[in-house]
């Protein structure tokens, strides 16, 4: 079978390899449909200590399982099912206690297990027991049902900044995630959305997905100052960086209501420390967090989202691309021409 096998630092190269063997207590999935991720991107240059080479990318995943061992009884051949990338071992503190995204093994597919940018995978024992595998719906194509991993981490990310009913929110970086952000905020009646992005493509694009967000091109328009504006100089109860700048970081300390939630959603990576004024959250009584991944929950919660037409996944699908073109596939997604790529092993 084909596989895109990454070698090195900047070098994938699409190999036959053999199939894999289906233990006893395993499954075998025939992926049709793997999204490319923003941290494929970063593995792909940058390595992650996760990831230790020759490795297979890819965990915005969907596919038809097509073996299972004797013991499995999760799935069963024929089910088409999707993927969530963080896998809960299932026995630490983090785990026992529903919060894996904390886990101390924190596995994931496509870092430590090999991930989806090959036609077959294992979904080992882990993954089965513990790990995000839902169900796709008849009437949700892999394609769609491929990009709820990252609409897990957008639910997770809301739901840890106790993000409510009616509440005021700014959606800090217009890439996929900020907008399943925004359609997550029209779902929760949000009362004014702020959207901001510097590049006008993607702002334009982010257009589709709201009717009622304030967009706000950081360009041409100050973000701090347009918001503290329209909002009678209160700011906003959610403030959420999906873009990992320390200026984005900056500028939602600065917009926070009193008593609202940062949440510093988007890593920084190979960037400078950020810097602030702790008297900024002193004085707002403000909280200020962070989220990463999801739970299994969320990725359910995403698949159902999906299913139900409330995120409209084919929106989001802007090119698709074989395996044999894998090198393709990561380099149009970092041109950012569009929103999600998807590669398709078979
Ligand atoms: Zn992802
Ligand atoms: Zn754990």
């Amino acid at each position: 079978m084909k596989a895109a096998i990454l070698e090195a630092l900047d070098s994938i190269t699409v190999k036959d390899i053999p199939e894999p063997v289906c233990g006893d207590r395993e499954a075998i999935l025939k992926v049709h449909a793997c999204a490319v991720c923003g941290s494929d991107i970063r593995i792909f240059h940058y390595g992650n200590s996760r990831v230790q080479f020759p490795a297979v990318m890819g965990h915005e995943i969907a596919g038809e399982i097509v073996q299972t061992g004797r013991e499995v009884t999760r799935v069963k051949q024929g089910d088409r099912v999707a993927l969530g990338a963080d896998v809960p071992c299932g026995t630490c503190y983090w785990c026992t206690n529903g919060m894996g995204t904390n886990c101390r093994i924190n596995y994931a597919i496509g870092y430590q297990f090999p991930g989806g940018f090959q036609e077959y995978m294992v979904l080992n024992e882990t993954t089965l027991n513990y790990g995000p595998v839902t169900p796709i719906p008849g009437h949700v194509s892999y394609e769609e049902a491929a990009i709820a991993e990252p609409l897990a981490c957008a639910v997770n990310g809301l739901e840890l900044a106790s993000f409510g009913l009616g509440k005021s929110i700014c959606i800090i970086g217009l890439g996929p995630i900020g907008c399943m952000m925004l359609e997550l905020a029209d779902m929760y009646g949000a009362s004014k959305v702020f959207a901001a992005q510097r590049s006008r493509n993607r702002l334009r694009m982010a257009g589709q997905f709201s009717r009622s967000a304030r967009f706000i091109a950081t360009e041409e328009e100050d973000l701090a100052e347009t918001v503290m504006k329209e909002t009678d100089g209160e700011g906003v109860d959610l403030a959420i960086t999906t873009a990992g700048t320390v200026k984005a970081h900056e500028d939602a300390l600065a917009i926070v209501r009193h008593r609202g939630y940062v949440n510093l959603f988007g890593g920084l990576k190979n960037q400078p420390k950020l810097c602030i004024d702790s008297n900024l959250i002193h004085y707002k009584e403000c909280f200020v967090m962070g989220s990463h991944g999801s739970l299994p929950v969320h990725h359910q919660t995403a698949v159902n989202l999906i299913a139900g037409g409330h995120v409209h996944a084919k929106q989001y699908l802007s090119r698709t691309f074989p395996l044999s073109d894998i090198a393709a596939a990561l380099a149009y997604h970092e041109s950012r021409e569009g929103l999600k790529v998807i590669v398709k092993p078979s």
